[in-house]
């Protein structure tokens, strides 16, 4: 029987091609040329400094919408485009946070409901990285419930006028179009807003412990006047922004679990060198106790991706196992980081490794695209057919 490799303990590579292997080795060799060395730095900066330049480093890997065909997108399969985000992730949770926004969100949006000439217009440059995107469907007073957003849309002639905020915007002052959800008289409806029009404008927010080598903005809409073919022709209510976020979901699914993966292996290694009482730590029940729990949730949670993969590709993804599967990995990724802290001790703690930082970035990751609570009522109300949402 093949050898037991401690790295792949259940021999989850045997499920992929050698297509899907390739693009796993490019994006990881990116991540690690590229991001690996900085991103300490980066992040006791606050910074993502040359996020312009990744992002067409991204763009020329084809990670920028890279499940969507047409436009200049990879076209590549759902299994692939997991690939890409856990080792992003493995990196840091803001890059994958990036790639998510660009493609599952502002490109996927635009590539599902907008007309052909909004797609021409900004797919293309989107999918190379030439322009960045960013999604703007939370409010000050609107995170979990959404459909109450008070940003309003109205009309004038033909022109469409928007005021109102947005909060937590990821890309918001980076970004050469928005995504924006607005109430209409019709209903929800969603505005491609070019960034540099008159009213726009997106003060970054500061001071985060999470996610810190990742833009997040407030964006302010104060009478932003866009004409009639800014609005996305083809979705009205609140179903449009949640499709959006059940794609970007899955590939959240994924994500967490090369943030999980990191902190598991600098565990590992760790525990393997590190002595006390006069032996390697890992030689002790109890840190082994760890790592096995670690490992386990690890690579059940990189097969539940995987499964949702496969059913994404089928066409037979349903939001609820979207649901499933990012209540469980996030939480379960937030699980292992924390416990891995706990094995490199004080050095658990230091930038020099990254568990901590994993561990951080991790609580924005079991917020956002749905809290943990949001995705168990989703869950309890498929399994009761009772909504306990309000
Ligand atoms: P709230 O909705 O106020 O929730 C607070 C708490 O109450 C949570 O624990 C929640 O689960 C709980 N709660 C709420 N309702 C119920 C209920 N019915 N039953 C039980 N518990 C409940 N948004 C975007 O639109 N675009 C982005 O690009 C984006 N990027 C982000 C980046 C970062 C770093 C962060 C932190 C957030 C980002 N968000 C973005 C916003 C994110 O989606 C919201 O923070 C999230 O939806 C939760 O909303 P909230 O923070 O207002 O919390």
């Amino acid at each position: 029987s093949a050898p037991f490799d401690p790295r792949d303990p259940l021999g989850i590579d045997e499920l992929l091609s050698p297509e899907d292997l390739a693009i796993r080795d490019t994006v990881r060799g990116w991540a690690a040329d590229r991001i690996l060395p900085s991103i300490a730095d980066w992040y006791e900066r606050g910074e993502l400094p040359g996020i312009h330049e990744l992002t067409r480093e991204l763009g020329a890997l084809g990670a920028l919408g890279m499940s969507l065909d047409g436009y200049g997108c990879a076209g590549a399969s759902a299994i692939q485009y997991g690939l890409a985000c856990l080792e992003l992730e493995a990196a840091d949770s803001g890059i994958r946070s990036l790639v998510s926004v660009q493609g599952s969100l502002a490109m996927y949006a635009i590539h599902r409901y907008g007309s052909e000439e909004q797609k021409q217009r900004w797919l293309p440059s989107m999918a190379a990285g030439e322009t960045i995107g960013c999604f703007g469907l939370t409010e000050p007073d609107h995170g979990s419930d959404p459909a109450g957003m008070r940003t309003y849309a109205k009309r004038d002639g033909s022109d469409w006028v928007l005021t109102g905020r947005k909060m937590w915007i990821t890309n918001g002052s980076v970004a050469g179009v928005a995504v924006v959800w607005a109430q209409t008289d019709d209903g929800i409806r969603g505005f491609a807003v070019p960034t540099g029009t008159p009213g726009f404008s997106a003060p970054e927010i500061k001071h985060k412990w999470s996610l810190r080598a990742s833009v997040t903005s407030e964006l302010v809409l104060d009478e932003v006047r866009l004409p009639a073919d800014a609005v996305l022709p083809g979705v009205t209510g609140i179903k449009g922004p949640l499709s959006c976020l059940s794609h970007a979901r899955y590939g959240i699914v994924w994500g967490a679990m090369g943030a999980a993966r990191a902190s598991f292996e600098s565990a590992l290694d760790y525990a393997r060198t590190r002595e006390q009482f006069g032996r390697p730590i890992g030689g002790f029940q109890l840190t082994q106790a760890k790592l096995a729990d670690m490992a386990v949730e690890l690579h059940k949670g990189i097969l539940l991706a995987h499964h949702l993969g496969l059913r994404m590709d089928r066409g037979r993804l349903r939001p609820e196992q979207v649901s499933f599967g990012k209540l469980n990995n996030v939480r379960e990724a937030i699980d292992i980081c924390r416990t891995a802290r706990t094995i490199l001790g004080a050095n658990g703690i230091s930038l020099e490794y990254p568990v901590m930082r994993h561990a951080t970035n991790l609580e924005s990751v079991l917020t956002y695209e749905g809290t943990v609570e949001m995705h168990q009522l989703v869950l309890g109300k498929a399994l009761t057919g009772l909504d306990a949402f309000r």
